[in-house]
């Protein structure tokens, strides 16, 4: 059905999220196959149900190297460049600690100290050995787990907005959870709104104006256990073993890519406010949006997408 605005809306659930299709025209066969690529690209790289090729390079850790297709070859390549730069919270290794920890999921508890220590031995980049010529990856150690949670949705993304173009889609919006896409500039942008951290669902922050951008969010409010009155979330660092605790609350990357918007958020995540702008100042292409603890809107710059605040609780500052 149209919305008023002549947009159609499409809906599945994959990757474990509702998933969003906005198309202006009415095309239940292009809806279809941009949700088959999706599911065809999640079998490739969950960690969570087999069969997968990740899980094939996960359950030959220590053993040998898995030959792999070239979208996971190509993912794991960069995953392992993001991983191992200076500084950097990203890191593709986590898989030991992730399962660990099992934050939003079953099962959550917080590990003894001794086996996070023993778990972070598991959790070294440098460790996953890469052979283009063979396309195949090998887990050095046994007991390594790859995890491309924070990464493949930002892959797929970018693959969706590349079939849609082919597809002579002009404008069009793929939501993946966390991650949006954007294809034109509909009534001069389309509105991506930034979620109120740890209130109902489709409380707003405010929103963002955007044309042929990518925009993701990570947050500390998404998947989170509580236990003995502190507050446990997904998204960890690969130092301590624990989650990153520091003055943020969400991070939102805007981006031609959402590949990078995904490496960003982490990266920043890792970084703080101060020095992730400072690293921002090299890659003109990205832009960040930090959301703190004590309610300030922090742009690194405004200069690919317009920002409207709404809540009144938060103050923007540049
Ligand atoms: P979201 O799940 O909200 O999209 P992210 O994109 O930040 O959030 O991805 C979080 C997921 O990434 C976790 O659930 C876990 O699977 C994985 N992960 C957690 N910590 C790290 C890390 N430091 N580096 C890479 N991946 C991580
Ligand atoms: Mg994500
Ligand atoms: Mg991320």
């Amino acid at each position: 059905m149209a919305s008023a605005d002549g947009i159609y809306n499409y809906s599945a659930v994959l990757m474990g999220s509702p998933i969003q299709l906005r198309l202006f025209e009415h095309n239940e066969a292009l809806a279809g196959a941009v949700f088959r690529l999706i599911k065809r690209y999640e079998d490739l790289f969950t960690v969570n149900r087999e069969p997968s090729e990740v899980m094939a390079i996960n359950r030959a850790a220590g053993l040998h190297p898995v030959r792999v297709s070239p979208p996971v070859y190509q993912l794991i390549r960069c995953a392992r460049a993001a991983s191992l730069l200076p500084g950097s919270a990203f890191n593709l290794a986590i898989g030991p600690l992730v399962k660990r920890w099992k934050i939003g999921f079953h099962g959550d508890s917080v590990p003894p100290a001794a086996e996070i220590q023993r778990l972070l031995a598991l959790t070294r980049p440098g460790r996953v050995i890469l052979d283009d010529a063979a396309s195949s990856v090998f887990l050095a150690d046994k007991g390594m787990e790859i995890d491309l949670g924070a990464i493949a949705k930002g892959y797929i993304a970018d693959r969706v907005r590349d079939y849609l173009r082919r597809e002579g889609v002009s404008a069009g919006l793929i939501n993946l959870g966390g991650n949006v896409h954007t294809l034109g500039a509909p009534g001069g942008g389309w509105s991506v709104g930034l979620k109120t951290p740890f209130a109902p669902r489709d409380a707003l922050i405010g929103t963002l104006r955007v044309a042929d951008k990518s925009v993701v969010t990570s947050g500390i409010y998404e998947r989170y256990f509580e236990r003995h009155g502190r507050r446990y979330h997904h998204i960890l660092d690969p130092h301590s073993g624990y989650p990153l605790d520091n003055e943020l609350q969400s991070v939102t990357v805007i981006s031609p890519d959402s590949l990078d918007g995904d490496i960003w958020t982490t990266l920043l995540y890792g970084f703080g406010v101060e020095k992730g702008c400072a690293a921002l100042r090299q890659r003109p292409d990205l832009e960040a949006i930090f959301v703190t603890r004590d309610n300030q809107v922090i742009c690194s710059s405004r200069r690919q997408f317009q920002f409207t605040l709404l809540d009144d609780n938060f103050r923007v500052t540049d």
